[in-house]
């Protein structure tokens, strides 16, 4: 296979270095050659592309991936039929890729297989998408985040896209049929949440031992896991347990922050600050009151903080999440690039950086996605413009003129265009 050949192409690696001019060689699946300079390799009977000048750059990677979410309020995602269910699921994980995200890390999905089914489909080329590692249901205890009785049905008939276990035995249980569903990853709801739980999110309603046994489950089937952790107990824990990717830590005190930071080179962060930006921003939008959004509007300004001294420690944080409510709809992913400049204070390569190369590390491949470079897997994205100076570039799908994917072209650039 001739592959394609990049020319004339500004590159931006994922490594942290300023982009460089070069040409960028792709055979089969792989990069195999970054030749830096205005003068291009012989093409070799590859496919040139001429770049022009734009921004090549690895692909984007979701770190806390929902794509069983259908842009609907909980109750409703409830309710949604297996069939109509599985193709909003397909739908999404084409547009994911769409929008330049060539990896997708599964935060939960609402039903035990959509995921698990969506990565089949999407590896045997039958249907677009990102790489994915695949998850079940979140795991809840009663009460716990996605068990709210909203509805204020009688005991024990909350419908929940969660999946309710108490007790180690319980929770045992649940994590081993996940495993035998096939997924890659588990989901443990470890913290409260602010309004949509019976615990606010500075609590820990899932226990020690419950934890353990989940940890216990996941070990013997190897499985990775990643838990929803706000509260600073739910953070310790999490460590203490070997969970290896914390989502959002707002409320992490010092004691936490040094615990993460012992374990900076094992865990990932992911602060999933999509949720909590627009309903801070809510106005009256999508039922939230001004009183609840200035509940969200303090959970910002606390994660803003924490999240400064997560950096300054060298905790590997991530930028992604939570996209798929009528709030932070499918699509607008790269809303959290924006987030991470704009409101966390990143500078955008280091943005970048989180989500191309840490992003490959927290799909457990380093050194090998989210790179340019020999060898790496060739997930790439010709972007018009340049992302550095401007990172919201990166939400506007019109600016991508290549995708591609494992080597192959999911969006081709369009003929006759430099
Ligand atoms: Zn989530």
């Amino acid at each position: 296979m001739a592959g394609y050949l990049i020319t004339n192409a500004r590159i931006l690696d994922g490594s942290g270095k300023a982009p460089f001019a070069g040409a960028v060689r792709v055979e089969a699946n792989r990069i195999t050659e970054v030749t830096p300079g205005a003068a291009p390799p012989p093409a070799r009977g590859a496919i040139v592309i001429d770049a022009g000048g734009a921004t090549l750059m690895p692909g984007l990677v979701e770190s806390h991936a929902h794509l069983g979410f259908a842009d609907m309020t909980s109750q409703e995602l409830t309710r949604l039929p297996p069939e109509e269910h599985m193709l909003v699921t397909v739908r999404n994980a084409k547009l994911m890729l769409d929008c330049g995200y060539t990896s997708a890390f599964s935060a939960a999905s609402p039903k035990a297989r959509l995921d698990v089914v969506l990565k089949r489909e999407i590896e045997a080329g039958r249907v677009p998408g990102p790489r994915l590692l695949a998850n079940g249901p979140e795991i809840t205890v009663t009460g716990g985040l996605g068990d709210t009785n909203m509805l204020h049905l009688p005991h024990h008939e909350t419908p929940t896209f969660c999946w309710v276990a108490d007790g180690a035995e319980q929770i045992r249980r649940v994590c081993r049929l996940l495993a035998r569903e096939g997924v890659d990853l588990l989901k443990l709801n470890l913290s409260g949440d602010a309004g949509t739980s019976s615990y606010p999110s500075d609590q820990t309603p899932m226990s020690e031992a419950e934890v353990a046994a989940a940890m216990e489950v996941a070990r013997a089937a190897q499985l990775r896991v990643a838990a929803h952790c706000r509260s600073a107990e739910s953070v310790m824990v999490a460590l203490r347990h070997g969970i290896e990717v914390i989502y959002h830590a707002n409320w992490a005190d010092e004691r936490a922050l040094d615990a993460l930071e012992a374990a900076r080179d094992r865990i990932f962060v992911g602060p999933a600050l999509g949720i909590t930006y627009s309903l801070s921003q809510a106005a009256g939008q999508w039922g939230v009151t001004a009183e609840g959004s200035a509940g969200f509007e303090r959970e910002l300004a606390v994660s803003v903080e924490v999240l400064g001294k997560m950096r300054k420690r060298g905790i590997r944080v991530l930028p992604g999440g939570d996209y798929g409510f009528p709030f932070t709809p499918h699509g607008t992913y790269a809303r959290d690039l924006w987030i991470f400049v704009k409101i966390l204070g990143f500078s955008a390569m280091d943005t970048l950086v989180a989500a191309t190369r840490l992003g490959g590390e927290l799909m457990g491949m380093p050194g090998e996605l989210g790179v340019i470079k020999p060898g790496a897997l060739a997930d790439l994205l010709l972007v018009d413009g340049d992302p550095l100076a401007d990172i919201t570039i990166l939400q506007d799908r019109h600016a991508l003129r290549v995708i591609m994917k494992d080597g192959a072209l999911h969006k081709a650039p369009e003929k006759g265009r430099p």
